[in-house]
């Protein structure tokens, strides 16, 4: 087990859209989990995502009060037309945190580490970190949604990012 370099915005890695997951056995998909989890707790994030830390490859991991999850291939529908804003913050954008709309509710169906499918509701923060890591794996940011910066404007600002503060 190992800790990661995560990626930092405005790498063009992390706009790549993540490949599905097809071999769960393999001693490098589980040592990238293992990675990946490490790295999360290591940097205090409540998720993460492959694409963070250079591979492009549909697996993520959240981990709030309960945890780890591992969610690869994810699916993600039933999206509340009730929409929460909420401050967030990312990894790959260190030290800049903003408000951003998301879905209030969500269905996730996801394959965990070892390639079982599994189903589930999530509500409120689990959702939204569903939603943060989901678009990820697409190639999409936090602050692509973002509609106001709520702390580290003057970072936001050197990295080019035209959000109002
Ligand atoms: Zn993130």
């Amino acid at each position: 087990m190992s800790h990661r370099p995560v990626i930092q915005f405005p790498d063009s890695k992390l706009r790549a859209v993540a490949n599905p997951v097809r071999d769960f056995h393999s001693e490098a998909f589980q040592t990238l989990i293992c990675d990946m989890v490490a790295t999360m707790r290591k940097r205090r994030g409540i998720g993460l995502a492959a694409t963070q830390i250079g591979v492009a490859l549909q697996v993520a991991v959240i981990e709030l009060k309960d945890g780890p999850l591992v969610m690869a291939n994810p699916v993600v529908n039933k999206l509340s037309r009730q929409q929460e804003e909420d401050e967030e913050g990312c990894l790959s954008v260190v030290a800049v945190f903003g408000m951003v709309p998301r879905a209030a509710a969500l269905h996730l169906r996801a394959q965990d580490a070892h390639g079982r499918w599994y189903e589930m509701n999530a509500k409120g923060l689990f959702a939204r970190v569903i939603q943060h890591e989901y678009e990820h794996l697409q190639g999409k940011l936090f602050v692509d949604r973002c509609t106001r910066i709520t702390a580290g404007a003057p970072r936001a600002h050197e990295l080019g990012l035209a959000i109002p503060s």
